[in-house]
């Protein structure tokens, strides 16, 4: 049995989970305050997902950069290949929030939107 030490992302509590492992199955979960701490658990310890927030340049804009976020989690190996991704997208001004900046990131399905509105 392995034992895995995690803390809860999903509210400011924080809590410390402890989650057993048998090979890849998890056995049990324990330390949670709430249910979605045990989802997060179960999802962190087979396939870990996060959201990627960052910047894209933004060309002819009023200001060089736009804020923005993958519309939802990606696969955490992923992450350097979406932000390699990313550092080479530029965009042109002007930029609404929730526009799609890159509609399939990394090959994951998933689209990077804009957080920020930046005029021209
Ligand atoms: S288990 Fe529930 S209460 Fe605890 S940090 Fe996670 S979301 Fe918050």
């Amino acid at each position: 049995m392995e034992i895995r030490e995690l803390t809860c992302i999903n509210c400011p509590m924080g809590c410390r989970i402890t989650v057993t492992m048998d090979g890849d199955s998890v056995v049990s979960v324990s330390g949670n305050t709430c249910m979605r701490g045990e989802v997060y658990a179960r999802n962190e310890v087979t396939s870990p997902v996060r959201t990627v927030t960052t910047t894209i340049r933004v060309n002819g804009g009023s200001v060089d950069r736009v804020s923005c976020k993958t519309k939802e989690p990606v696969p955490k190996d992923k992450i350097f290949e979406v932000m390699d991704e990313i550092n080479k997208t530029s965009c042109t001004a002007p930029v609404n929030i929730g526009d799609v900046l890159i509609e399939d990131v990394a090959c994951t399905g998933i689209a990077v939107v804009a957080t920020k509105v930046v005029l021209n």
